[in-house]
């Protein structure tokens, strides 16, 4: 039995990969500051605490075995341990962040910065210290500035966020453990991954949810509003296809960053038209002031499409049609 270590298990994509770990049969420790926020968590371990904590991160990267031999027979328990095991796969999704609202205001930066920044030093070096067998790194499409978006258009880097400044130092951080330590360690970028049990009310939430929630909300005959013109472009990618993507590219031996991301761009006001038509609503569309990121952004594929001899497939409709129908029932 192959075992695995999520870190930001409470979280939207952590949640998610959980599941798909354990349907594929992994034993799964998940550790977060907090729960999932919609359901229980499938992780056959769930340990809450900080990971901005190095010794905490030192204590949840092995398991320790009472038997030596087998993780099922882990128990948290005062019992003296016969022997530390390591992962053979750790995930390390754990990051303070939220959509345009938590990133673009300038309000949250110092502390996106010093937490995401610590719990990746922490994780880096403690999974070189513990010879980690392979670590997958979470970083984000907010690395880029241009439009079509390329792996090594990131740089001359720019990112117009903390946020995405924060996510290539911990890039270069993870290739660095690479190149001196022989860390084995995979990089994603994600682009805007969407879907039910994703937060979508709070302030930290994306897009299409933060547009389902205000269609969900609004009497028939009403109005929403939306952040900005409604030109900007994104691409929105479904959480089941992002999860499918780590888990090819943690199958796979490429170490450089690569996307995993939708090649489908729709601007905002599109966007907002789509999920309206979904709800059978009729509603007015008002754009008003507010953060909005940079104009445009799509995923190239070109990359993993070479590489895994994959890319993403399921259209935006699709998954919005299942988001739309989540979040509407939460509401
Ligand atoms: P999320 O906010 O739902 O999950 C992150 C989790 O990390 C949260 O549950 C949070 O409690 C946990 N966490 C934060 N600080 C912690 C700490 N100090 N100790 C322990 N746990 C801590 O975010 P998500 O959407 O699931 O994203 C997962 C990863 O993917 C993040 O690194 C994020 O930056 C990256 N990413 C996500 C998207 C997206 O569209 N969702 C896009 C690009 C990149």
């Amino acid at each position: 039995m192959k075992t695995a270590l999520v870190l930001g298990a409470g979280g939207f994509i952590g949640s998610h990969l959980v599941k798909r770990l354990k349907a594929e049969g992994y034993w799964v420790r998940g550790v977060d500051l907090k729960n999932p926020e919609f359901r229980n968590t499938f992780a056959d371990d769930f340990v809450k605490g900080d990971l901005r904590d190095a010794r905490f991160v030192k204590e949840v990267m092995v398991i320790e075995s009472n038997d030596g031999k087998h993780p099922l027979d882990y128990r948290f328990s005062r019992r003296p341990f016969v022997q530390h095991l390591i992962f053979d796969e750790v995930y390390q999704l754990a990051a303070d962040m939220g959509g345009a609202g938590y990133i673009f205001t300038g309000e949250n930066d110092a502390n996106i910065m010093h937490n995401s920044a610590t719990i990746n030093l922490n994780v880096a070096k403690e999974a070189t210290l513990q010879k980690s067998r392979k670590v997958f790194y979470s970083s984000s499409a907010c690395v880029y500035t241009a439009i079509n978006c390329t792996e090594d258009s990131a740089y001359p880097a720019n990112p117009d966020s903390e946020y995405g400044w924060e996510k290539l130092f911990s890039e270069r951080l993870y290739t660095s453990y690479n190149r001196n330590y022989g860390l084995d360690v995979r990089i994603a970028r994600f682009h805007n991954i969407f879907g039910p049990e994703g937060t979508y009310t709070g302030g930290k939430e994306k897009a299409p949810a933060a547009l389902c929630r205000k269609v969900a909300e609004a009497q028939d005959g009403g109005e929403i509003e939306i952040w900005g013109d409604g030109n900007q472009t994104r691409s929105f990618l479904y959480i089941d296809e992002c999860i499918d993507g780590i888990r090819r590219l943690m199958d796979s031996n490429y170490t450089e960053p690569i996307n995993i991301g939708s090649d489908e761009m729709i601007a905002i006001g599109d966007l907002a038209n789509k999920i309206i038509n979904i709800s059978g609503k009729s509603l007015a569309v008002k754009f008003v002031d507010g953060p909005r990121g940079v104009a445009g952004r799509n995923s190239n594929n070109d990359l993993i499409k070479s590489v895994l001899d994959w890319s993403p497939s399921k259209p935006l409709q699709d998954g919005l049609v299942e988001t739309y129908s989540w979040i509407a029932n939460q509401i």
